[in-house]
């Protein structure tokens, strides 16, 4: 049987995989929140440049729409002097020429009248598409802040649980040798895979199935020392540990 000392090493070196799985989970969930939050955040600034973008295009409608205002009103007077003008001339010739004008003066002023309408329905068009996008934005900064609230919460929390989790792990090394806790810690740096693996009945890696030299094995075995297996580095343990726990349920 494996002495006391083995087995409470192998339990302590299984409780410190466990931790550190709890900390490594809780880590990869900080690790997730930054980019859901970063993509919220980049729809937002989106609409941010959708809405500042119509309001330039509004500004730019509304600029054109008081010019062809200006220039209705400038036909409209034109058309006033030249009426006034017809009212003044003598010759039928000279009636002739200004009746000319006046038709064309009124053709000009139903077309910027026109131009007009035209610039009207523009504003108005641009006006309803930047206030369904500032609306869209209001409701997304709300989603946003929310979604920052609910973030920072998790944040707090899982950085405090992971606190605790250290804790516990400060603890357990403390009953680990230094040589047992070396090994875990390099195998823990190179992969997520377990670090400790029971010797198999036959005398292999339970991990890699690596050959364990037969000096090696009976000290595994015996309890009298663990050894890392020389193809994958986890630390074996003595194969009746597993019957072990079972035992205690
Ligand atoms: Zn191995």
């Amino acid at each position: 049987m494996p002495t006391s000392e083995t087995v409470d090493a192998v339990d302590a070196l299984l409780s410190l995989q466990e931790v550190d799985e709890e900390i490594d989970r809780r880590r990869e969930r900080l690790e997730s929140l930054e980019p859901e939050l970063s993509d919220r955040r980049q729809h937002v600034q989106e609409l941010e440049n959708r809405a500042q973008e119509l309001r330039s295009r509004v500004e730019e409608a509304e600029s054109q729409l008081r010019q062809r205002e200006r220039t209705v009103k400038a036909a409209r007077e034109t058309l006033k002097r030249l009426r006034k003008k017809a009212d003044d001339v003598q010759s039928m010739k000279q009636h002739k020429a200004v009746r000319k004008e006046i038709i064309s003066a009124e053709e000009n002023l139903d077309s910027s009248e026109d131009d007009v309408l035209d610039a009207m329905q523009e504003v108005e068009t641009l006006r309803s598409r930047l206030s369904d996008v500032e609306e869209e934005l209001e409701e997304e900064r709300e989603d946003y802040e929310a979604a920052e609230a609910d973030v920072a919460t998790s944040r707090d929390e899982l950085e405090e649980e992971i606190e605790g989790w250290k804790e516990k792990k400060r603890v357990l090394e403390e009953q680990i040798e230094d040589r047992l806790l070396d090994a875990y810690r390099k195998i823990r740096r190179g992969t997520t895979e377990s670090a400790l693996a029971p010797l198999t009945p036959d005398g292999v890696c339970g991990h890699c199935f690596t050959f364990v030299p037969p000096q090696r094995r009976s000290e595994i075995r015996s309890g009298e020392k663990l050894h890392t297996c020389e193809g994958c580095g986890v630390i074996l343990y003595p194969p009746s540990r597993e019957e072990d726990e079972d035992d205690d349920g």
